[in-house]
């Protein structure tokens, strides 16, 4: 096996190695990480708070999880051999003793596992939750949408009330100015007018002593 594939494979197979209270990855290699005597393993970071005051050099703190006073010893090549083997990619190998390193490794395993999982449900709820703002976004883009055009539309009504109510004054306006012109124009007519006398009928009485028979007739 060419040595890039080895360097590959125990990369993944030392993969679970991470800080239990904050769970950065060793292979990010970001901070130190320490193996505490209780089999807890944690960061530079998540460990400085718990390192007694009086004897920093001891390497000795509480550990974060369950408060024991512990020995630490910083995960590295040069950690003691017996700390070392617990990290062995291949346990089964070199003679170890393989169900105790096997105990450790999966106990870390499953721990960053229930992580993932719990991250994973965060992500899910997240996304649920992103889906429902979606939603609710839409449903208010079309509420906008709807309010635009009734806006629309009673401004419409607002125009269309005062054309016809313009047209009402105008209307009203030429009303009263024909009906002043008219009365001035009566007045000034009957002011103006004068009485006439009445035409008296010429009757002509025509006397019988007038008449003139034209006519003869016998009785
Ligand atoms: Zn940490
Ligand atoms: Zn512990």
């Amino acid at each position: 096996m060419a040595s890039n594939q080895v360097a590959k494979k125990t990369e993944q197979q030392i993969h679970w190695i991470h800080c239990n209270v904050c769970f950065i990855m060793y292979m990010r290699k970001e901070r130190s990480l320490y193996l505490l005597a209780c089999h807890h393993i944690v960061c530079e970071n998540c460990k400085q708070d718990y390192v007694p005051k009086s004897s920093p050099k001891l390497q000795i703190c509480t550990c974060p999880l369950c408060f024991k006073l512990s020995k630490f010893s910083e995960i590295n090549n040069s950690m003691p051999k017996i700390l070392k083997d617990l990290f062995h990619p291949e346990p089964w190998k070199d003679g170890l003793n393989n169900f105790q390193i096997m105990m450790f490794q999966s106990k870390h395993r499953q721990r960053y596992l229930d992580y993932l999982d719990a991250k994973f449900a965060k992500i899910q709820e997240h996304r649920k939750h992103i889906t429902q703002l979606k939603r609710q976004a839409e449903a208010t883009g079309r509420l906008a949408e709807e309010i635009k055009d009734e806006r629309r539309h009673l401004e419409n009504r607002v125009r269309l009330i005062q054309e016809q109510r313009r047209m009402s004054d105008d209307n009203n306006k030429n009303c009263l100015s024909n009906s002043i012109s008219s009365s001035s124009s009566d007045r000034s007519s009957h002011l103006g007018r004068r009485v006439r006398p009445t035409p008296t009928r010429e009757v002509t009485i025509t006397s019988f002593t007038n008449l003139t028979p034209t006519h003869s007739f016998e009785l």
